[in-house]
């Protein structure tokens, strides 16, 4: 990593920007900033929120969203977690908490503004930007968004033909509430899983 990145790295993980001057109410815990940023990988992995166990592990998706992704991606978990492949930075970088109901609440939305340009313009070498849920869609995209997250991932042709780099492929959140909309779209592991595969190995040998 360079020099730069990781001053910034560093003052990232003293971050508490949603503690001591949260908008709205504060993070309920410590915070724990989870990223993995990398001045030499050509993937970016623009990722959501960590969950419950990644807020214990400290590493970027170390649970089944994890397994479901890296099967996506067809890397084992060496490559998935060699920041010479793969950059991964979250939308928010610490886990959110919970709503009522035991759902992960949204990234905090503190973190993006304050942090995410300028860990990216850090990161020149990035050639492909994958872009899971919409958080990072929304943040990422643009116009080439479009109204529903399902109809941004079914548009993922034309979102790659558009001519702007880094290169964007959307994808939708890998966790297991996703399940049944995998099902309802089977589209996406026909066609777009060995497109999204072979850019991969194409990146990363
Ligand atoms: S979520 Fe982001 S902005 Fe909030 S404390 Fe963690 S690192 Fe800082």
């Amino acid at each position: 990593m360079s020099e730069v990145l990781e001053r910034l790295t560093a003052r990232v993980r003293a971050c508490r920007i949603c503690v001591d001057q949260p908008v709205g109410r504060p993070l309920p815990h410590e915070p724990r900033p989870v990223l993995r940023p990398s001045s030499s990988a050509r993937i970016l992995l623009a990722s959501q929120a960590p969950g419950t166990k990644v807020h214990v592990s400290g590493m970027p998706f170390t649970d089944a969203s994890g397994d479901r992704l890296r099967s996506w991606l067809g890397v084992s978990s060496e490559e998935f977690y060699d920041t010479e492949k793969f950059a991964i930075v979250p939308m928010g970088f610490c886990f959110p908490g919970q709503d009522a109901k035991g759902g992960d609440l949204p990234p905090r939305r503190e973190c993006a503004p304050a942090w995410r340009t300028q860990l990216i313009a850090l990161m020149p070498q990035i050639d492909l930007v994958l872009t899971i849920g919409g958080y990072a869609q929304a943040w990422h995209m643009g116009t080439t968004r479009a109204a529903s997250l399902t109809d941004t991932v079914r548009n993922w042709r034309a979102v790659w033909d558009a001519p702007v780099t880094p290169k964007v492929l959307p994808l939708p959140h890998p966790s297991w509430r996703n399940s049944g909309w995998l099902k309802k779209n089977p589209w996406f592991e026909m066609d777009l899983l060995p497109f999204l595969r072979s850019e991969i190995r194409y990146r990363i040998g």
